[in-house]
């Protein structure tokens, strides 16, 4: 906080409706009494058209660190060539792990079919398929690494928890597909059921994400909270906005330990930008908790119910705009007249969840590490011989194996092919191979070295290896499919 009190805040005016947009924001706040200073800083398009390709000034993090929270308008980030998003730098530089979605409906004023929606989605922002680890490994076969961490997965969910906790909500929802990623969802499942014991008056489920999905879109209203992963969690978050009426009105936080960003979750709207039509709300509503973030809870109430007033009187934007329902239809400009001349005032119909709603950050939790133990390898073979028969390659494989790592099986694309494969199984160019130690005996590096130069000798090309590990005596791997 400075010496006047007032909290710093990096702000970037964006391109496209951002400038439109963080203006009214901007006066919005002002007007309301937000006890905030300002530092503005430039992203976006004129610092892609510089060459630089983050789409940040270098000199920009300097703020962003002394701030530690940034107020954010939307960008363009132009189409072309080693361009990368400004919200994946921002992201993963400053660890911002949480990604909050709130998403609300606002019927009768905004008809959305799904009236008293009230739900958050908390994504975990920095894991998964996102870590951008991608590899053509053969002719035919790509992969992508799923990378997930156990304090990633108790960060998230403990942060699910403790909002739910500050905002008084009462069930938390997690969604994994860990019945079928047993190891990687199944490591996020079991964080979710060890923490949810330390919130004991919360109810707590858990929803496999494609069934979770499908119940998101055609029932918002049973959700509350919602934890889940980063790839689940970006595909539920924009199937829960579509169910608030306009893409205008969501918000969003991206939260870590030092540093937090807050923006609407619309794009910067070229097609409309300079026309002075764009709808501010959602990045006022990121603004509202902005305010709830830095502890002035009274400015974001005020803020808030000023906003829902707005649109109790009928004054809309022309993106909400709906017969029987808006009364004037707004540019930007008088909409946020509107708000700013109803602060202080109440909504008489909608709701809003009351004060508080900041949430303390733990830091992420080191467990003791478990006992490891080797007991064998998966060995990836770009292989490509005759009619791709697993049988032959199973023999030839076998030979390479040793009395204390045997070839087990093989899979093609996670399918069991070798032993007493099926022949209508279809075969690409990519075959795991996995060598085991009888009774999960452990084994060392150099029994790996001297196995991979016994295949290298048999003349196959491996492209790559896992190794096979117990922790505490419970293995870390998955079987193969039909194993
Ligand atoms: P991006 O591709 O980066 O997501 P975009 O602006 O093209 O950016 P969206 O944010 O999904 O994509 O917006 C889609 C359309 O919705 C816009 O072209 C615009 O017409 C409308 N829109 C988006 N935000 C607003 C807003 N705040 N007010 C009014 N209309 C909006």
């Amino acid at each position: 906080m400075a010496a006047d009190g007032a909290t710093p805040i990096t702000v970037a005016w964006g391109d496209g409706i951002g400038p439109e947009i963080m203006g009214a924001t901007l006066s919005v706040l002002e007007a309301a009494g937000a006890r905030i200073r300002p530092e503005f800083i430039e992203v976006g398009e004129k610092v892609y058209r510089r060459g630089i390709t983050s789409g940040i000034e270098p000199g920009a993090w300097a703020s962003l660190r002394r701030t530690g929270v940034f107020l954010k308008a939307p960008i363009t980030t132009p189409q072309g060539k080693g361009v990368k998003s400004l919200n994946v730098t921002i992201r993963k530089t400053l660890s911002l792990f949480a990604n909050v979605r709130p998403v609300v409906t606002y019927d009768p004023f905004v008809p959305s079919g799904h009236p008293g929606v009230d739900l958050v989605i908390v994504r975990e922002n920095e894991e998964d398929l996102y870590a951008g680890i991608e590899h053509r490994q053969t002719p035919e076969v790509s992969q992508c690494l799923k990378l997930v961490s156990e304090p990633g997965c108790a960060r998230i969910v403990r942060y699910a928890f403790d909002l739910a906790r500050a905002q008084g909500r009462k069930r938390v929802t997690c969604m994994t597909k860990d019945n079928i990623m047993k190891v990687t969802d199944g490591q996020f499942h079991r964080a979710f059921d060890r923490i949810k014991a330390g919130y004991p008056e919360l109810e707590t489920d858990h929803a496999i994400i494609d069934i979770g999905a499908g119940r998101m879109a055609a029932s918002p209203g049973r959700f509350d909270v919602v934890v889940t992963g980063n790839l689940y969690g970006d595909i539920l978050s924009d199937i829960a906005a579509e169910i608030s009426g306009s893409v205008g009105l969501c918000p969003s936080a991206n939260i870590g330990e030092h540093c937090a960003m807050f923006e609407a979750i619309h794009g910067s709207a070229p097609d409309i930008a300079g026309q002075g039509v764009a709808n501010p709300s959602g990045l006022l509503l990121a603004a509202v908790m902005m305010l709830r973030h830095i502890g002035q809870a009274d400015v974001a109430d005020r803020v808030h119910d000023a906003w829902l007033k707005t649109l109790e009187d009928g004054l809309h934007t022309a993106d909400l705009a709906r017969a029987g329902v808006t009364a004037t239809v707004c540019d930007t400009q008088t909409f946020t007249q509107a708000i700013i001349a109803r602060l202080g005032e109440r909504p008489s119909q909608l709701w809003r969840r009351g004060g508080g709603g900041q949430v303390a950050i733990a830091p992420a939790p080191r467990a003791p590490r478990p006992r490891k133990a080797m007991v064998g390898v998966d060995v990836f073979l770009d292989w490509d011989e005759g009619d791709r028969d697993a049988e032959v390659l199973g023999r030839r494989l076998a030979q390479c194996g040793a009395p204390g790592l045997a070839l087990q099986m093989i899979t093609n694309r996670g399918v069991l092919v070798w032993p007493n494969g099926h022949p209508e199984t279809f075969r690409t160019d990519h075959w795991r191979c996995r060598f085991h130690a009888p009774a999960d005996q452990a084994i060392d590096h150099g029994d790996l070295l001297a196995l991979l130069e016994r295949v290298r000798a048999h003349g196959f090309d491996f492209i790559k290896i896992e190794t096979l590990c117990t922790f505490d005596g419970q293995p870390g791997y998955s079987l193969g499919q039909g194993q």
